[in-house]
């Protein structure tokens, strides 16, 4: 049961029943429609994010996209990012922490996200990210069940307690394997490092490639029991 998203949504756990088995773009259309310009999605330019962009390009090609930001991720990143905002005419809004790296370090030393990731994951990717959702009402995520453990039980959609929206996961059910099949089916451009063994990619100083094998997200925080940067989490780290 969803307490207080019971009384501001009561439509949320009939959305579930109606869209849990669905395909991503039939959930991706309800969400469009339900929420018009109140939508908005989030993607740090995974390869589920490249197969829900372009599913979008035909369902709602002006959506406002959001992507975190944190003034440390790849180069392979960024080149991706810029290319599929030009190539795609994407509106991609990039959502920056409130201290460059450099303010970060005068504050909080120099490798906060070695001494404290939780907190540097906090300061540059989740208060921005809640400070951005403000006036939407819901947004759409490509977490994956079969990333990890602690994804395993992700609902299609679901009210997300700690930014106070609907949050859909079109891709909930799907398999890594079902989202590289696709990305070459249409023969998509995807992050460079993928050939280079990194499965799941965020900021460089927290991301290692993986041996084959290996959970999708065992490359991330490698040195740390950190799963998450927090984005997904309910409860604050
Ligand atoms: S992933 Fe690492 S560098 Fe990026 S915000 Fe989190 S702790 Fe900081």
């Amino acid at each position: 049961m969803y307490s207080s998203p019971a009384i501001q949504h009561p439509e949320i756990e009939t959305l579930q029943a109606e869209l849990h088995n669905a395909y991503p773009q039939t959930i991706l259309r309800r969400a469009v429609d339900m929420f018009g310009d109140d939508l908005v999605v989030v993607t740090s330019f995974q390869p589920t994010g490249i197969v829900t962009l372009h599913m979008l390009q035909e369902i709602a090609p002006h959506l406002t996209i959001l992507t975190v930001d944190t003034n440390l991720l790849f180069d392979e990143t960024y080149q991706l990012m810029d290319r599929l905002e030009r190539e795609w005419g994407l509106n991609l809004i990039r959502v920056r922490p409130s201290q460059s790296v450099a303010e970060q370090a005068q504050t909080h030393g120099n490798a906060l996200w070695l001494d404290e990731p939780n907190k540097c994951c906090e300061l540059r990717k989740v208060i921005p990210l809640k400070d951005a959702l403000q006036g939407y009402q819901a947004w759409i995520s490509g977490v994956r069940r079969d990333q990890s453990a602690s994804r395993a039980e992700t609902a299609v959609v679901s009210w997300d307690k700690r930014n106070e929206k609907v949050k859909f996961c079109p891709f909930a059910t799907w398999t890594e394997s079902m989202i590289w099949t696709y990305i070459h089916a249409y023969d998509l451009p995807y992050n460079a490092l993928h050939t280079q063994g990194y499965t799941s990619i965020g900021c460089f100083p927290c991301t290692q490639a993986v041996q084959a094998g290996d959970d999708l997200r065992a490359g991330r925080w490698v040195n740390h029991a950190k799963t998450e940067c927090g984005i997904h989490v309910q409860n604050p780290l």
